[in-house]
């Protein structure tokens, strides 16, 4: 058994309990809380640490597969300029995109994650992140824009889906992203969400042009489709529409949605996105710094929180961010959004992701009967409660 406390226990609810304990038995479960509302008196056996102690991180949006292309692509492309490098340098030798990810698993466990929605092309990591100390979500993307490829493209992510299954990793088959599907293959993938209750997850509004597509067939995603991938766009009408608008009607009602990135997202596309689905069922996943290396701007976060959004942090991988720690996101956040309070932060990335990715009955969290990992935020403004440049995270247990 242990006994936790430091000068601030932020549980990963929208509460912060100043000098209270964890109590946790050998495993990890928590088995009190005692709030002491501050007045810690001397206690047999209490670890007491100088900084906040936190629920393990909930990395909402990962890609491990993507973690060799680390430092290989230029910074601010734009979205049409990353996708073509990542084509050319998506096959490399297996062993080396192995040895990366597992090197990628040991960075987010080191930086106190314990769960991670992370999205597979392919079954490269699936034996790794089966054997990993982290709870992994697979979320297997689908991709064809072309309907002729939809049968094709649904099939393989079948395939994949029945083997991270057979591994025992919790699994669903996702839309990449709203340029990269086709209404059919949407519709297989909607019908399979619904059969299986899936968790669905979607980049979304990431760049302005891929709203140039939809509305008029234009501009470099087209560039990027037609000429890097060689697909046909002659049978492609445009909506006139948004990409989102155009799509967000596809995916089902019923099932969990995890919207990543929303770059572009303002008050209009958040009533849109209301009017077609429960906000209940649907996450807004920030990757801050993946946004600033790609297509260097941040979402309007503030308009977010005026709207009670269900937010949630992710890393995305390493091929657009220069290391993956849910702190370093938190820390950007805090820089370019100084008005929001930290506590909010720290629920978005544990709370809000545990919940997003069903694993809130064991992560997210510190509350009695669960086991969300404990994190220790040391070297930051105790007095305001902020981060600070030199802020770390320790896992603790
Ligand atoms: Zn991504």
């Amino acid at each position: 058994m242990r006994k936790l406390s430091a000068h601030y226990i932020f549980t990963g609810t929208g509460v912060v309990l100043v000098k209270g304990i964890i109590i946790l038995s050998d495993d990890g479960t928590i088995i009190d809380i005692i709030d002491t509302k501050g007045e810690l008196d001397e206690m047999a056996n209490v670890e007491f640490y100088s900084g906040a102690l936190i629920p393990g991180f909930v990395n909402a949006h990962c890609h491990l597969e993507l973690s060799h292309l680390h430092n290989v692509f230029p910074e601010k492309t734009g979205l049409p300029g990353f996708l073509k490098n990542v084509i050319e340098c998506r096959n490399l030798e297996e062993d080396k995109v192995i040895d990366a990810a597992r090197k990628a698993d040991f960075e987010l466990y080191k930086n106190g994650v314990v769960a991670v929605g992370d999205i597979s092309n392919g079954n490269t990591t699936f034996q790794l992140k089966s054997k990993s100390k982290i709870v992994y979500h697979t979320f297997i993307e689908a991709l064809g824009f072309s309907p002729q490829r939809a049968e094709k493209a649904f099939a393989w992510a079948q395939y994949y889906f029945e083997e991270a299954l057979s591994l025992g990793l919790p699994v669903s088959v996702v839309p990449h992203a709203p340029y990269s599907i086709s209404k059919e293959l949407f519709d297989k993938i909607s019908e399979f969400a619904v059969n299986q209750q899936s968790i669905l997850s979607m980049h979304s509004q990431e760049s302005s042009e891929e709203d140039d597509l939809y509305r008029s067939r234009d501009g470099e995603i087209v560039r990027h489709l037609t000429e890097n991938l060689a697909i046909d766009l002659s049978s492609f009408e445009p909506t006139g529409k948004s990409a989102l608008e155009s799509v967000i009607h596809w995916l089902p009602k019923e099932n969990k949605l995890l919207l990543v990135h929303n770059l572009r997202t303002c008050q209009k596309d958040i009533d849109l996105i209301a009017k077609t689905r429960s906000l209940n069922k649907t996450w807004f996943v920030l990757c801050p710094d993946s946004n600033l290396y790609i297509e260097d701007r941040l979402p309007d976060i503030e308009l977010f929180r005026k709207n009670k959004l269900q937010i949630c942090i992710g890393t995305d991988s390493l091929s657009s961010n220069h290391q993956l720690s849910m702190l370093a996101e938190m820390q950007t956040i805090q820089t370019h959004f100084p008005a929001i309070p930290l506590v909010e932060i720290v629920t978005w990335a544990t709370g809000n992701g545990a919940e997003a990715l069903e694993m809130n009955h064991w992560a997210g969290t510190i509350e009695q009967g669960k086991k969300p990992g404990i994190n220790l935020i040391s070297g930051m403004d105790l007095q305001h409660l902020r981060l600070l440049p030199n802020t770390k995270v320790k896992r603790l247990i």
